[in-house]
């Protein structure tokens, strides 16, 4: 199967569990995970009309951008393809400003500090990138991720940001075979959202519930994701 073969059959199940959810195909995005693939499977993608690429790795995505937009200045997170870029793995301190720079949405904003750096280095290079606040719903130790407890106080850090803009909320549950056993944390994540609401954080900072992946982004978009993670089952299985 083609990228352009997959991309369409993931498509269609966006399609298919949006409509069972009584929920329109449209509101959910799909963002196409291109960590380890070379920047070939992303052009692949973008003629196939994808927009939206996530990568896991700061260094690794500036590579996938140069490469792009032949510009090794960069811009903020557009390329001549009109490719928006994401990133959905940890982001350390150090890199919070390069990143700002470059990626439309850092999706893994785990602490007030890095929060903050992130909206700094915004003002600094003039961008204006979507966050999401990453929620360790398991209570992993190996899992990065704010404890649900400390959600409450990102977002209320979050009002006062002067460029970047928080929009929602990101989870990354454990790996878990049976994608039915994925449905209580894409549940969590929701009730965690409508929580925020009733405590007066507006709706503007959480329209998005970033969850699911390739093998249960079906579940997720049931479950109301907005953004949905795929990897594997666009570019295939990863051997890195
Ligand atoms: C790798 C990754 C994905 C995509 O996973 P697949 O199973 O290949 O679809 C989604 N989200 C995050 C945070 C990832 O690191």
């Amino acid at each position: 199967m083609s990228v352009s073969e997959n991309l369409a059959a993931v498509r269609e199940r966006i399609a298919r569990a949006a409509r069972a959810a009584g929920r329109d195909p449209a509101d959910v995005r799909l963002v196409a995970v291109s960590k380890t693939f070379p920047v070939a499977a992303v052009r692949q993608a973008a003629a196939a009309g994808q927009v939206d690429f996530g990568e896991n790795r700061v260094q690794e995505a500036f590579g996938k951008m140069d490469e792009l937009s032949g510009d090794a200045g960069g811009g903020a997170g557009a390329t001549d393809l009109g490719v928006r870029w994401h990133l959905i793995g940890h982001l350390q301190s150090n890199k919070a400003r390069k990143a700002a720079a470059r990626f439309a949405c850092i999706q893994s904003i785990d602490r007030l500090e890095i929060l903050e750096a992130v909206d700094r280095a915004s003002v600094a290079s003039q961008s204006r990138p979507e966050l999401l606040v990453q929620v360790d719903l398991a209570g992993e130790v190996t899992k990065f991720g704010a404890k649900p407890s400390a959600v409450p106080a990102i977002f209320d850090a979050a009002r006062r940001l002067v460029a970047a803009r928080v929009v929602g909320l990101m989870v990354l549950p454990p790996f878990l075979d049976d994608p039915e056993a994925a449905r209580p944390f894409f549940r969590q994540l929701r009730d965690l959202r409508r929580e925020l609401a009733a405590s007066g954080v507006p709706d503007s900072m959480l329209r998005e519930l970033s969850m699911g992946m390739s093998r249960d982004l079906d579940v997720a978009v049931s479950e109301g994701a907005t953004i949905v993670r795929v990897g594997t089952a666009i570019f295939g299985t990863r051997h890195v």
